[in-house]
């Protein structure tokens, strides 16, 4: 897998020690697996954490990225222009958070918030899952729309051009939350001509999808609200918590 492959690239490097192994159940045959925990600082990003499934049963394994609750000051802009042929922007690594959309506009192409899991990858990667996904169902879909199909079928081809860079593109990625990344080859952001990554302030809107407190009048407190008000109090102060440990996904 695309996520897998990330940990042995030279660029990231893991915190000394071993990875927390945690048994936990393969959603794919039922039996036990193993998730490990990995921390890792991502240069010119931050830290993150991985999770990684393995099971030894039936062999499925899939990761996902982990921010431990923390989110930027304020979100990332990514753009990145990949020419035809260019192998190495394809292999640059992606972390892509729950709250990013990526887009290639040329295809007028878009990933909306949550339709993949958190992860980290390639852009290459990206691009690759994004075409395995629509090709679920397609089977069926012959059948049923043939037509429908057939458009997916070239879409698809479309995409996976832009995953060997056989064709150029762009990809941007939005991520109101700041946990998106686009790896730079150059130790200076601003001298990749290839990649450029501004910052924006999220509007009320984004915070409030994101889950987070949004200044603006306090609704009337009845006491029977209380409770509920509070909880939401407390947890507006950080992005949504870490999620079960143990728990897994299938692949996306
Ligand atoms: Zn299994």
């Amino acid at each position: 897998m695309a996520g897998m492959a990330g940990m042995e690239q030279q660029t990231i490097q893991a915190e000394p020690g071993a990875p927390i192994e945690i048994e936990s159940l393969c959603p794919r045959c039922e039996n036990n697996g193993t998730t490990r925990l990995l921390m890792m600082e991502i240069p010119h990003f931050r830290e993150i954490v991985l999770m990684a499934f393995e099971c030894p049963h039936c062999g499925e394994r899939n990761s996902e990225v982990q921010f431990a609750g923390l989110i930027g000051e304020k979100g990332r802009k990514y753009h990145l222009r990949v020419e035809p042929g260019d192998l190495r922007a394809i292999n640059r690594q992606v972390v892509k958070s729950d709250h990013a959309t990526l887009s290639v506009p040329e295809l007028e192409f878009e990933i909306e918030p949550g339709t993949q899991k958190a992860q980290l990858t390639t852009v290459e990667g990206i691009l690759s899952a994004a075409a395995k996904n629509l090709q679920q169902h397609q089977e069926e879909r012959r059948k049923e729309y043939p037509e429908v199909a057939a458009k997916i079928d070239a879409f698809c081809e479309k995409l996976e051009s832009c995953a060997r860079a056989e064709m150029g593109f762009t990809l941007e990625v939005s991520d109101p939350s700041g946990n998106s990344y686009v790896e730079s080859y150059e130790q200076d952001v601003a001298k990749d001509d290839r990649l450029t990554m501004t910052y924006f302030e999220r509007t009320k809107e984004m915070s409030r999808k994101m889950g987070l407190k949004v200044e603006e009048e306090e609704p009337e407190i009845k006491p029977d609200d209380r409770t509920t008000v509070r909880t939401r109090g407390e947890l507006s102060a950080r992005a949504p918590p870490l999620r079960g440990a143990t728990r897994t996904r299938l692949p996306s």
